[in-house]
């Protein structure tokens, strides 16, 4: 293991352990915050913005983010190893809004998860250079895109963006 990826900091806004959807067998999702997409669906608006806000529930203020290191998220996501051998090739998902957006942060996630022999899966937009993503792919296990819409007006009706860059990058990840 190489101890300085267990330093390097990020931004998440959740950790949701025994997903059975985010990747094979049961997984621990760690979900980043910052997104460059605005969907108009989006099930996680609070992802969106890279800042710290404040949600109230309830009508109990919560603050949305938080600051971790690399160590910190293992902690947690280690304690389900057992569950992540026992149902196939459960593991960590980088969720979001959009682990492209912390390179740094993600790749040392991933590259420390599978020193440890957790299977990692990314979930992405693919809206990012293809440089960024090459940093990453060293990695990862499984990689599931979203792809908003093959259409690039209704793409950046629905998403604030275009998605030139999006389909280039998912023809040279599926090479
Ligand atoms: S890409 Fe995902 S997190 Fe980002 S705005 Fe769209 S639905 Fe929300």
């Amino acid at each position: 293991m190489n101890e300085h990826l267990l330093d390097v900091k990020g931004r998440i806004f959740n950790i949701q352990r025994f997903s059975i959807h985010d990747g094979p067998g049961v997984r621990t999702i760690v979900f980043l915050k910052g997104c460059p997409l605005r969907c108009r669906w989006c099930c996680n608006p609070e992802s969106q913005e890279w800042k710290f806000e404040t949600m109230v529930t309830g009508g109990v203020p919560k603050t949305v983010g938080r600051d971790v290191t690399v160590r910190e998220v293992l902690e947690e996501v280690r304690r389900d190893r057992m569950y992540y051998r026992r149902s196939g090739a459960g593991g960590l998902t980088l969720s979001g809004g959009e682990c492209l957006w912390q390179p740094d942060f993600s790749e040392a996630l991933l590259h420390a998860a599978r020193d440890m022999g957790i299977s990692t899966a990314i979930e992405t937009t693919g809206y990012a250079e293809m440089s960024v993503i090459r940093r990453l792919l060293p990695y990862v296990d499984t990689v599931l895109m979203d792809i908003k819409h093959m259409n690039g007006e209704k793409h950046k009706e629905f998403t604030t963006r275009d998605n030139g860059m999006i389909l280039e990058n998912a023809k040279q990840i599926a090479r």
